[in-house]
């Protein structure tokens, strides 16, 4: 079966469910929330917003809550999903990458954090924060709470600092793939991954961790992080065809106007569909 897709998705919220795990934003898990077994569902809105949405109604229909992540740039602010989100009774978060917006300036960062976050409550309610982590970027927007603290602006937490890792596994699926922790410089756990492999509690595709949900092999307490961008039941979604068609001098164009508007983010975003593509292809060639 193809992986990423919506189909696959829900064969995986379905099997969570069926297993007796509970969904929880991850702002329930910072208030204490704690059920025997329990899947803490987070989704980075990097861009293509709208694949968010029809995440979120899968999920809806499926009966799990999950946090929704926003960066304050276009490609994933868009108020009427970010409603609609809120609306279907899921957690809206902020997306942060300020120190990498204010390159570096912490004095700046700490204010583009807090006016963002104001434009945010404007739409939903908002409680927890997590760092956007553009590889090429040589700041870490993690930084900003070196010097602040983000409860003084109402915020209870940010997974990175808040989760017991301790207790909770952590997957993610950078690099269009569960098991991207060995390609990916900011989205992982260092201080826990070499347990977790030793433990044998390392996945590539999302019918691994079907399988080892199945043959209870997995954790009672998970973290699941995805980029919705990259769950789409049509085998060639929007940014994929932007990549499969760049010698079209039109598409090269916007390209090179992503690429002015945030060049690393621009070139990571390439990189991760490149990465979609050949996982596409390697998807094709099972079938
Ligand atoms: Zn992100």
């Amino acid at each position: 079966m193809m992986d990423f897709t919506l189909k696959e998705y829900r064969l995986l919220l379905k099997t969570l469910r069926a297993r007796g795990y509970a969904g929880l934003t991850f702002a329930e898990y910072v208030k204490g929330e704690r059920p025997e077994r329990y899947v803490i569902l987070r989704h980075d809105v990097d861009l293509l917003p709208a694949n968010s949405l029809a995440v979120a109604r899968l999920e809806k229909e499926e009966g799990m809550k999950a946090s929704y992540y926003f960066r304050a740039v276009p490609e994933s602010w868009d108020e009427d999903i970010i409603k609609k989100i809120a609306a279907l009774g899921h957690e809206v978060g902020y997306h942060y990458e300020s120190l990498t917006t204010c390159k570096g300036d912490m004095a700046d960062a700490y204010r583009d954090f807090a006016a963002n976050l104001t434009r945010l409550r404007a739409l939903a309610p908002v409680e927890t924060i997590c760092m956007h982590g553009s590889p090429r970027s040589p700041w870490d927007s993690r930084d900003i709470w070196k010097s602040h603290s983000y409860r003084d602006l109402g915020i209870l937490g940010e997974p990175y600092f808040d989760i017991d890792f301790a207790d909770v596994l952590y997957l993610t699926d950078t690099g269009r793939r569960w098991d991207g922790f060995k390609v990916s410089m900011r989205d992982r756990i260092p201080a826990h991954q070499d347990r977790w492999c030793a433990q044998g509690l390392v996945y590539h595709s999302t019918g691994d961790i079907i399988a080892a949900l199945q043959a209870s092999t997995i954790p009672q307490h998970l973290m699941l992080t995805t980029h919705p961008q990259r769950w789409a039941d049509k085998p060639l979604p929007w940014l994929k065809e932007l990549v499969l068609q760049n010698a079209k001098n039109v598409v090269k164009r916007e390209i090179l106007r992503f690429a002015q508007d945030d060049k690393r983010d621009a070139q990571d975003d390439k990189r991760d569909a490149q990465n979609d593509k050949r996982g596409a292809q390697n998807d094709k060639d099972k079938v």
